[in-house]
């Protein structure tokens, strides 16, 4: 789906990016993150744990990042107190510190600064940590792409950006200055009212915070998000067709759609499970596959879709690389602490039963 028109502004206090499709929000990017993937530190190992094939590394973050023996230089667990180069694959989420990988290679690398990526071509890791560790350690040693350029770039090589609405003037400037070949296409929001609201960006966001998402046949799609999966259920609701079945397939049809564009928009990764409509023949449950993978494969992130399971529910995996937009915005329920359940009140057993209370 590529993206004609990217609105910049700020949201709950954030700097924000809305990349829109036809004028339906497929893309947000907030730049709330001091740690960005891709950012590169010098950090020394604090504490090796074997045992969970690991080393934790002090990047001079308020946590440590993890390195893992295979994502370590030379696959190889450093030692304590070790120096190491190390680039972010996950920002910290929730209990978990950052992830890092000591091989800076692929397309981590491109992302990075050219001056720091040419550096690393001319050296190994190791000599380039022995050369670097003369300076203060822990130390950044270069910036990933901030969030908004990022999705810029990407709307940009999606070929069909056609305006970037910024209501910043500094920014503006800014964006002109460091990237000419949008300048043609930037522009000034002129409006009274704030960009986002005029716009409806804000609406979307709060429909993209929402659990239910309404499909066009009559079905809606129910996403929960848990500590160990993100369950995506979708409702048959009162999607017409020419018979049930007909119906069925129309919903997992448009549910396929709406899960690319969610999943993508609400950031969500990780383990993902979906409880399609039922689907038993073989070639159907074969197009919903295909279908997922055409809609979440952007060529960014690792995707893996494991098929079917034994339950009938479809499994898939897709590249973490920090907090979805709702734990990135929304904060942990007071009433219920985040389980989404209060105690529910008493209800008088017998009807007959004389009611308490001014109702009578
Ligand atoms: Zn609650």
């Amino acid at each position: 789906m590529p993206i004609d028109e990217v609105l910049i502004s700020s949201y709950a206090g954030t700097a924000c990016a809305a990349g829109r499709e036809r004028g339906m929000l497929v893309a947000l990017a907030l730049d709330v993150d001091d740690l960005r993937v891709c950012d590169v530190f010098l950090g020394r190992v604090s504490r090796r744990v074997p045992a969970m094939g690991g080393a934790f590394v002090d990047i001079g973050q308020r946590r440590s990042g993890l390195l893992m023996a295979a994502d370590a230089a030379d696959g190889r667990l450093p030692s304590d107190g070790e120096t190491v180069v190390v680039q972010v694959l996950r920002v910290a989420e929730g209990d978990k510190g950052p992830k890092l990988t000591g091989k800076l290679t692929g397309k981590l690398t491109e992302e990075i600064p050219g001056n720091f990526n040419a550096r690393l071509a001319d050296t190994t890791l190791g000599d380039l940590a022995s050369v670097l560790a003369s300076g203060p350690i822990p130390r950044r040693l270069a910036r990933g792409p901030d969030a908004i350029e990022a999705l810029l770039q990407h709307a940009d090589a999606g070929g069909a950006l056609r305006s970037i609405v910024v209501d910043d003037p500094a920014r503006l400037v800014r964006l002109r200055a460091t990237w000419p070949a949008l300048a043609s296409r930037l522009q000034p929001w002129r409006g009274q009212a704030s960009l986002f609201e005029a716009e409806g960006v804000s609406e979307a966001i709060e429909a993209a915070l929402s659990p239910r998402v309404p499909l066009p046949g009559g079905g809606k799609l129910i996403i929960e998000e848990t500590a160990a999966v993100v369950a995506i259920d979708v409702d048959l609701g009162s999607e017409a067709g020419s018979s049930a079945k007909a119906a069925a397939l129309a919903c997992n049809q448009h549910a396929a759609a709406a899960i690319g564009r969610e999943v993508r928009l609400r950031d969500l990764a990780g383990r993902i499970v979906i409880d399609f409509i039922p689907v038993r023949r073989p070639a159907e449950r074969a197009k919903i596959l295909a279908a997922l993978q055409a809609v979440l494969d952007d060529g960014e992130r690792a995707l893996k879709i494991g098929g079917w399971t034994r339950t009938g529910l479809v499994e898939l995996t897709r590249e973490k690389r920090g907090p979805s937009l709702a734990s990135r915005l929304l904060g942990v329920c007071p009433a219920c602490a985040g389980c989404g359940r209060v105690h529910a009140p008493q209800q008088p057993t017998d009807p007959l039963l004389p009611m308490s209370g001014e109702q009578r």
